[in-house]
């Protein structure tokens, strides 16, 4: 099975639209000229990315910003990142954010839904698709996870 990288972020910013319209949030998709289809476990990466576009959409605010970007940093490697421009994430909290059940000021997180298992799931997918995951955050200003995969893929994990 081969995959069409914009057509696959095409289809997660699908499965967001109501909650996109909803909130007046606009995403854009910058995916790199060339890109050759990939072989990847597809039903895994997309809750990576779904994980991802969830809480952009969560912890932004109204009329926010989204970008998913898709490039080839080295000729082996497929880097996806997913940028927000919502509240993002003081700095204290940033080496925790990956843990199991982290979250960010229970207060702000309570009332938005979740266990604060997303990026740790996410990270466990990404490894074992021989990627890595990480993320930048400026508090107040927004927040971007950045994931890497083989490229055009990784044969077994896509049986
Ligand atoms: P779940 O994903 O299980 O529904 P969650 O979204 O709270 O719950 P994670 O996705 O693991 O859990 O995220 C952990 C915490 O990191 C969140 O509670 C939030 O505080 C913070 N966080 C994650 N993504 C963002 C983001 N894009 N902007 C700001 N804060 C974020
Ligand atoms: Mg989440």
């Amino acid at each position: 099975e081969y995959t069409n990288v914009f057509e696959m972020l095409e289809e997660v910013a699908d499965r967001f639209s109501f909650q996109l319209e909803q909130r007046g949030i606009k995403i854009v998709i910058e995916v790199a000229p060339f890109l050759e289809e990939i072989k990847i476990d597809r039903d895994r990466i997309d809750q990576v990315l779904d994980n991802l576009v969830s809480n952009a959409i969560k912890y932004t605010s109204e009329q926010g910003h989204i970008r998913i970007g898709a490039r080839l940093p080295d000729p082996d490697m497929l880097e996806i990142a997913v940028q927000d421009n919502g509240i993002g994430i003081p700095k204290k909290d940033l080496s925790r954010i990956f843990e199991r059940f982290y979250r960010v000021d229970k207060a702000r997180s309570r009332n938005m839904g979740g266990t604060g298992l997303g990026l740790s799931i996410a990270r466990e997918i990404v490894r074992l698709h021989g990627g890595n995951v990480w993320l930048d955050s400026e508090f107040g200003q927004g927040t971007k996870v950045t994931f890497t995969l083989p490229y055009p893929g990784d044969e077994e994990a896509a049986l």
